[in-house]
């Protein structure tokens, strides 16, 4: 198997090992120029480019092609088309030219963007991004060819997820490159941003999926008592993979690595049936590129193996939810990390000078950030167990801490808390170091060793606009960082007086302690921080005029598209939330108060059969259950009542803001309150009459 790994790794890529093999050499370097500095691409070599894709594609069986993309709404679109070309004779030819390869046209009316344009102004282009490379998928379809591209409309605005963060990766690259020339690092030639996407999910046994239609119509269960047992034990974190999960992780692992995605960590997580995979770092482009694919093979492989993949933040309530941790660092052409400390990080003022830049970017646009890790599941997740709370905060460590703290007081820092050995007190244990910083689980945005981890991000969502937003916001920073070292008469004490001014002004985002507790809830209204509860609250941030002088400043969206896409995110939120609702009415209505009435009904039948054959028998345990699961079931019924009245009110709403803001406030509670009893009801009623599967179903039984 180990050598099989080096074998398959990547063999459906068309990476740059295979372009050097099958592209004439100034082909290769024309792209390559494209690729890594971003020149533009000469249609002679795009046309060579494509004829060495294709041939490649058909080797590997590949029939069709399609351009690959990420609208606004975070899923994957693809059109596929067939390479045929008609020939002489009434036959065909495969064929693929260079302008295929460029430039696609999907009709781009069904895909929301936000009143970018009406719906007969249809054009939208698709655009190669060759930063991202072309590889192969089979499924039932046959074989394609994928290729990335951006989605953009007729006048150039972004429909989609990829360009923004394009341009994020490219004001990042041009504000750092200026801090850094200030350091005298004229060697530099570029730089990127890093992303490690850790990915939660959970595994289900599909039968029993089938059987609930919340989790068919909506990703989480909208009904369900807590099953006897929970996460309380811990036993499932780390625990040893059951067999099928084993083999569906080996199976994903192969898929993956086949597509050039380095799968590298895989274990259970906390709540049962819930497990994690982590790929190694890569460029904010690809990185984003492969963990939609991810998710992709996660919920095709879990069919195979009859069981299905469940992406949602929060697909059982009062068991942990699923995140994507998204790890993050900016990496320079010579191959250094700017996010590294080093031994000494009291004396690495360039260090110092970039964390102080992030520690600001976050502190400033705490909200935005929130509202780019935002998603309708979220809102359940946050807040909840395990999860992050909604408020932003930094978690440094105790080494940084103290060095920030000698910054505060001194304005520079002078001696630094170091790690140590660890100390098993078992001599044949080898002697380890130890890191000079513990960990904070709690955190949502932690300082992990050499890079930034941001735990908010919703697991089913797009890394895009979070890394954009992060992109976006350090370029910021660091912009007015380099403007005012520009100028300053002597670097060095300019410098350290920035870095000391910045920790001043922005030590309030800092956070050390239990991030989970209530107490950081009331600290960090204290302090001012914001707190975001829902979505729909966030949304505002993305459109606020510091936020749309921010991304006009940098190029990265226009305040055009900003508005289109917190049109888009409204829309989003309201339709999940209308999908809910309206599968707990009919889940209601068709499942449990039907099934509540059937075993009420035996319920009466036995006391009446008992009581004619038995007069003086006490039946008090049959009438009293009775009455207790008849009173439940009037309260259903009115809930069920008051949440169709809400839904229906929320469809006249306008739509946007109003109307989500009314989902949010008026048809969530609506729906909480049908909850409760049905909830209750699932404690009384015999097993064998509660017509879906429960909790303990699920989560136990795979
Ligand atoms: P941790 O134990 O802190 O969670 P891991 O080593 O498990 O760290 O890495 C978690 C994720 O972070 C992985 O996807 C990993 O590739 C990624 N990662 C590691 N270093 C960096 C970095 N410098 N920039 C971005 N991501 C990184
Ligand atoms: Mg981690």
């Amino acid at each position: 198997m180990s050598d099989k790994v080096t074998e398959i790794f990547g063999i459906d890529v068309f990476n740059e090992t295979v372009m050097a093999e099958r592209l004439p050499k100034k082909t290769f370097a024309a792209l390559k120029k494209t690729i890594e500095n971003g020149e533009e691409l000469d249609a002679q070599v795009a046309e060579v480019v494509a004829n060495a894709m294709k041939d490649w594609a058909i080797e590997k069986g590949a029939t069709h092609y399609s351009h690959w993309f990420q609208p606004m709404t975070g899923i994957t679109a693809e059109k596929h088309d067939a390479f045929i070309t008609p020939a002489p004779g009434g036959k065909v030819i495969m064929e693929f030219s260079g302008k295929e390869l460029i430039k696609g046209e999907p009709d781009a009316s069904s895909f929301p963007s936000g009143g970018l344009r009406a719906t007969f102004e249809a054009r939208g282009y698709t655009a190669w991004d060759c930063t991202s490379p072309a590889f192969v998928r089979e499924d039932a379809a046959g074989v394609t060819l994928c290729i990335p591209t951006a989605f953009c409309s007729y006048t150039g605005e972004a429909l989609d997820k990829k360009i923004p963060l394009l341009r994020s990766m490219e004001a990042l690259n041009v504000q750092v490159l200026r801090i850094l020339k200030l350091f005298g690092h004229e060697e530099v030639g570029s730089i990127s941003c890093s992303v490690g996407p850790e990915q939660e999910y959970f595994l289900v046994d599909r039968e029993k999926y089938l059987k609930r239609k919340d989790l068919i119509f909506t990703g989480r269960t909208l009904f369900g008592a807590m099953p006897p047992k929970g996460q309380e034990m811990d036993d499932h974190y780390f625990g040893t993979l059951k067999e099928k999960v084993a083999s569906y992780m080996k199976e994903l692992n192969i898929e993956l690595w086949k597509l050039g995605i380095m799968a590298k960590t895989q274990h259970n997580e906390a709540a049962p049936a819930q497990h994690e995979l982590a790929p190694i770092f890569d460029s904010a482009n690809i990185a984003t590129d492969h963990n939609q694919l991810v998710m992709e093979c996660m919920k095709k492989i879990a069919k195979r193996h009859g069981m299905e993949c469940l992406l949602h933040e929060k697909p059982f309530a009062g068991v942990n939810g699923s995140g994507k941790h998204n790890n993050w660092s900016m990496v320079t052409d010579t191959g250094e990390n700017l996010l590294r400390p080093g031994k000494k990080p009291h004396e690495n003022i360039q260090f110092l000078l970039f964390l102080s830049a992030i520690l600001k970017a976050v502190d400033e646009n705490a909200e935005l950030l929130r509202c780019s890790a935002s998603c309708p599941g979220n809102d359940y997740r946050l807040g909840g167990n395990e999860a992050p709370p909604a408020i932003v905060s930094v978690f440094l460590g105790e080494q940084l801490e103290d060095v920030l703290a000698q910054i505060k007081e001194n304005g520079v820092a002078t001696e630094v808390i170091q790690g140590g050995k660890l100390n098993t007190g078992v001599h044949t244990l080898p002697e380890l170091k130890k890191d000079a910083t513990d960990r904070n689980r709690t955190s949502p945005f932690a300082f992990t060793g050499n890079k930034f981890e941001f735990r908010t991000v919703g697991s089913s969502m797009s890394i895009a606009d979070v890394n954009s937003v992060l992109n976006t916001i350090v370029a910021e920073a660091l912009c007015q960082f380099a403007d005012e070292l520009e100028q300053a008469e002597e670097f060095d004490s300019a410098v350290k007086e920035l870095i000391a001014r910045n920790v001043r002004e922005h030590e309030r985002i800092v956070f050390s302690g239990n991030g989970y507790s209530e107490e950081w809830v009331k600290e960090a209204e204290r302090r001012g921080l914001p707190n975001v509860r829902s979505m729909v609250e966030a949304i505002p941030a993305l459109v606020s005029d510091k936020t749309i002088a921010l991304f006009e400043k940098h190029k990265v969206l226009s305040a055009a598209e900003l508005h289109s896409r917190a049109e888009i995110s409204y829309e989003i939120y309201s339709k999940a939330v209308n999908i809910e609702a309206r599968t707990m009415i009919d889940m209601a209505a068709k499942q449990y108060i039907p099934a509540v009435i059937q075993y009420t009904t035996e319920l009466a039948n036995s006391i009446n059969t008992i009581r004619t054959a038995v007069p003086e028998a006490d039946v008090s345990v049959q009438t009293s259950m009775l009455q207790e699961i008849s009173e439940l079931l009037v309260k259903a019924r009115a809930a069920q009542k008051t949440l169709e009245v809400r839904v229906e009110e929320a469809a006249g709403k306008a739509e946007g803001k109003e109307q989500g803001l009314y989902f949010r406030m008026q048809v969530v509670p609506a729906m909480e309150a049908l909850r409760a009893p049905v909830d209750k009801l699932e404690m009384l009623v015999a097993k064998n009459a509660w017509p879906v599967p429960s909790y303990g179903d699920l989560l136990f039984e795979q």
